[in-house]
C-alpha cells in the first residue's frame, strides 16, 4: 500500500466552508443570493470576440508562446496608466486573478506563527490563501467604516502586514471613509506596518467614486491588488499587483514557481479590449445595473423585514449586502428553512478570522433578477419568522 504522508501545511488547507454549506442549496428552482459571481449580463462578449480575432490575426505566435513572468508589457503599461497615482510599469505584476496575488503574498511574507492583521469580518479567500503558511491571524476590531484605527494601533506591533479592503468590502459591502483611511494610513506608516490593499470592487461605485486608495498615500508601504474579474469577466483569471521595488523580485520568483506566467492570450485580449477606453464606457453600464439591483433588494428588505429586528446596510457600491438577524437566531440554522422556501444565502460566520458572529449573513444583489430578488427576500423573511416562532 502506498503511504501518502501529507505535509503539515496540508492540514491547514480546508475545503471552502461556504462551498460545503452551499451544497444544501443545490436544488432546482432555488434563487441563490449566495454566490459571489458577477452578473453574466455584464460580460462584454462581442468586444472579446473582436479582440480574439485581432490577437490571433496579428500576434498568434506571441499569444500562444511561453512568456515573461512579469506579464505582457503593453498590458502592464496600460494598468500603470489607469491607476490614479504614479506607478512605474516595472512595479506591476500580472497575476492569474487577484486570488493568486494573495497566494504569492502569503508565500513571500508569512512564516509559521507570523502575526497577520485582518478586518472583522474579512474576505474568506484571503484567509484560505494565508492559512497554509500558518500565520497567527489577528482580527482588528471593525465597524461600518472598516478596521478601527485605535485597535490597529494597539495590534500593529510585530505584525507582518495588515490586509485591508477599503471599497465595498467582501462580505459586508462597507467602505472606509476618508477619515478612517487617513488615520489607518498614518498609523501604519508610523508603525512601519505594511498594508495589503485588496480592491476588486472599487470601480463598482453607485454615487461617488471612492476616497483615495491607501497605496496612493504611501506607495512604498503598500502592496495593491487589482482584478479584471468584476469589470470584464472572472473566467479570464486576470488580476495584478503593484508592489514597491524592494519586494517585487521576490513576488516575481514566487510567481515563476507558481505558474511561470499568466496566459499571454488572455493578457492580450484584455489589452485589446482596454486600450481604446472601452472600460470607461463599459464600467458605467455595470454600475447602473448593480445600483438598480441594490435599490430593489434594499426596498424589498425594508418592506419584508419590517418589525422582524433584522439589521441590514445599504452599500454604495460593489455586489453585497450584510444582514444581522435578531438575537438568538443563527444564520447557519436559518439556511435550511430558507432553502425549503427556495432561497439561498451565505452565513457570515466563516468570514471571521476568529469566532464569527452567528447572526450575520451575506446577500448578493447582482445575479438574481429584480423579480427573483423580491420573491427571495419575501421568502427569507418568512424563514426568519418561522425560526423566530420556533426559538
Ligand atoms: N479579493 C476579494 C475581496 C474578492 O472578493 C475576490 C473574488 N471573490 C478576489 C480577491 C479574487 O478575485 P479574482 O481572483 O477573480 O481576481
Amino acid at each position: 500500500m502506498t503511504n501518502w504522508t501529507l505535509a503539515a501545511r496540508a492540514a491547514k488547507m480546508n475545503p471552502s466552508v461556504i462551498r460545503e454549506i452551499l451544497k444544501v442549496t443545490e436544488k432546482p428552482g432555488i434563487v441563490s443570493l449566495a454566490g459571489g459571481l458577477p452578473s453574466p449580463k455584464t460580460f462584454p462578449v462581442e468586444a472579446f470576440a473582436r479582440a480574439c480575432e485581432k490577437v490571433l490575426a496579428e500576434d498568434a505566435q506571441g499569444a500562444l508562446q511561453y512568456a515573461a513572468s512579469e506579464g505582457y508589457g503593453p498590458l502592464r503599461e496600460e494598468i500603470a496608466a489607469m491607476l490614479p497615482w504614479q506607478v512605474d510599469p516595472a512595479q506591476v505584476l500580472v497575476t492569474t486573478g487577484s486570488q493568486q496575488g494573495l497566494d504569492l503574498l502569503a508565500k513571500v511574507l508569512i512564516d509559521p506563527g507570523s502575526k497577520v492583521l485582518v478586518e472583522t469580518p474579512t474576505y474568506l479567500g484571503a484567509l484560505q490563501a494565508f492559512a497554509p503558511m500558518e500565520p497567527e491571524v489577528v482580527s482588528v476590531v471593525s465597524d461600518e467604516a472598516g478596521a478601527r484605527a485605535d485597535d490597529l494601533r494597539a495590534k500593529a506591533d510585530g505584525a507582518r502586514f495588515v490586509y485591508l479592503l477599503p471599497n465595498f468590502q467582501n462580505p459586508t459591502g462597507r467602505s472606509m471613509t476618508e477619515e478612517r483611511r487617513a488615520a489607518v494610513s498614518a498609523i501604519a506608516a508610523r508603525a512601519g506596518l505594511p498594508i495589503i490593499e485588496d480592491n476588486p470592487y472599487g470601480d463598482l461605485w453607485f454615487d461617488d467614486a471612492p476616497a483615495q486608495a491607501l497605496t496612493a498615500r504611501n506607495p512604498e508601504g503598500c502592496i495593491y491588488l487589482g482584478s479584471f474579474s468584476k469589470v470584464l469577466a472572472p473566467g479570464l483569471r486576470l488580476g495584478f499587483l503593484v508592489a514597491p521595488k524592494a519586494i517585487f523580485p521576490k513576488l516575481l520568483q514566487a510567481k515563476q514557481a507558481a505558474d511561470l506566467h499568466t496566459p499571454g492570450f488572455n493578457q492580450r485580449l484584455v489589452f485589446e479590449v482596454m486600450k481604446d477606453g472601452f472600460l470607461q464606457r463599459h464600467v458605467p453600464t455595470i454600475r447602473a445595473l448593480y445600483r438598480e439591483q441594490r435599490d430593489v433588494m434594499h426596498a424589498a428588505l425594508m418592506r419584508e423585514m419590517s418589525g422582524l429586528g433584522v439589521e441590514f446596510n445599504r452599500p454604495t457600491g460593489g455586489m453585497f449586502m450584510w444582514l444581522r438577524l435578531p438575537p438568538a437566531l443563527d444564520a447557519v440554522k436559518l439556511l435550511p428553512y430558507a432553502v425549503a422556501r427556495n432561497v439561498a444565502f451565505v452565513p457570515g460566520a466563516p468570514f471571521y478570522a476568529g469566532e464569527g458572529d452567528p447572526r450575520t449573513l451575506r446577500l448578493s444583489f447582482v445575479t438574481a433578477s429584480a423579480e427573483q430578488i423580491n420573491t427571495a427576500v419575501a421568502a427569507l423573511a418568512e424563514a426568519v419568522r418561522e425560526q423566530v416562532a420556533r426559538s
